[in-house]
């Protein structure tokens, strides 16, 4: 099997593994306990915090443990919504390009709290368009009570400059939040530098286990629990016992996700690309291959690509039977008919939208792999295309 669907999720690395194993087993306390079994559970949870902290650059006491990418999102805009100097600002920013966790959240917010939400439009390249993002944080002067940008895009790879936005909400006094599951691994978070509210990861994108995730909070009296009740677990601000397993899991992914080579991904990315470009060459399809949001800036793990009248929703289905993995559109879009709203705001048609498939990468895989990969995708591509036209 080739696995090239790295932003739905990734495989667990053994070392990873290893270093959970003991906290399945024998070394199964309740951290909320005082005799010596608790105490190492309570301990491991203290080390890992402080590798997730490390890893964003973060102090121990600024990490608060959830259970995803997708809570930790929430918990920003809980937190963010109920905290004492909101002062009745009623509007959120976000992009046209998030998430559905922060989308929907956003939404949420909207529709039961009456907060206005609106959408910075996007380039054709996947980042937020910053002419349009100063033209409304001028618009919302002191109504702005949350700016939430993703860092890394999850269907396309773009990278947005994180570290001029939170600079503009800084100077402003506005909150900022980073959605950063799908930059961890592939660009440094540094939370210090950036100096943003809040910033949320996730472990199985970085090869720890699914199950946890992390939120980055700068000042605790800006955060509300969404989850209450337990003994006062994660400063009070997540009640319920520990997932003391996938947090170790998730403190050992930080540390090698932080010591690996990040420029190894898009490495692996380029070469793909290339590849592909290769193999097409000499064939009927080669005006057919687009690659989405492409520019020298798209240093996330994803690779966006159209193959003009190829079905993608096919072609993972028969990439699949090769034992290829990939996606068409988002992991979290893929039972869903309709076609991409990302992909749709950086300008395809639905038709476009429809025959795009997304690769993305991890520091384990090969380049022999996205070598092999390309010559299925091409052969593939082709063997649907003719099954089409050529009757
Ligand atoms: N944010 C982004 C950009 C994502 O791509 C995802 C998942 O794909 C999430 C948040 C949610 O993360 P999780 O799967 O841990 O809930």
């Amino acid at each position: 099997m080739i696995y090239l669907d790295n932003a739905a999720t990734t495989r667990i690395d053994p070392v990873v593994l290893d270093e959970m194993m003991p906290f399945l087993t024998e070394s199964f306390g309740n951290p909320g306990t005082i005799y010596p079994l608790g105490s190492k559970a309570s301990d491991a949870v203290y080390l890992a915090r402080g590798k997730v902290a490390r890893f964003m650059n973060a102090s121990r006491s600024n990490i608060v443990f959830t259970a995803s990418g997708t809570e930790a999102n929430n918990l920003a805009f809980n937190s963010n919504y109920f905290s004492k100097n909101r002062k009745g600002k009623d509007v959120i920013l976000i992009s046209s390009l998030e998430h559905s966790s922060v989308l929907r959240t956003a939404a949420f917010y909207e529709s039961k709290f009456g907060m206005h939400v609106y959408k910075i439009a996007s380039t054709p390249n996947g980042t937020i368009d910053f002419d349009d993002f100063y033209s409304k944080i001028n618009e919302y002067d002191g109504r702005i009570s949350l700016v939430s940008i993703m860092m890394a895009n999850n269907e396309l790879g773009s990278i947005n400059n994180c570290y001029s936005i939170a600079q503009e909400c800084r100077e402003r006094g506005i909150p900022s939040h980073f959605d950063c599951v799908q930059a961890a691994g592939c660009v440094d978070i540094n939370v210090g530098t950036l100096g943003c509210d809040y910033a949320s990861i996730s472990s199985h994108k970085i090869h720890g286990p699914k199950g946890v995730g992390a939120l980055y909070i700068k000042d605790r009296n800006r955060a509300t629990a969404l989850i209450h009740g337990g003994g006062n677990q994660e400063f009070g601000l997540r009640g319920g016992t520990e997932n003391v397993a996938g947090i170790v899991g998730f403190g050992k992914a930080c540390e090698l996700s932080g010591l690996a080579d990040k420029s190894s991904i898009v490495g692996l990315k380029r070469k793909f690309a290339s590849e592909i470009n290769n193999v097409f060459k000499h064939t009927s399809l080669t005006q057919n291959i687009h690659f989405n949001a492409h520019s020298d800036m798209n240093l996330g793990k994803v690779l966006s690509l159209r193959i003009d009248g190829v079905d993608a929703e096919t072609m993972v289905l028969a990439l699949g039977a090769r034992g290829v993995c990939v996606s068409s559109g988002s992991a979290c879009r893929s039972l869903e008919q309709e076609p991409s709203e990302v992909l749709k705001a950086i300008g395809l048609s639905d038709n476009e939208a429809r025959d795009t498939l997304r690769f993305s990468f991890s520091r384990m895989n090969t380049e022999d792999e996205v070598v092999e990969a390309a010559g299925i995708v091409a052969s593939t591509a082709l063997f649907i295309y003719n099954s089409y036209y050529c009757q």
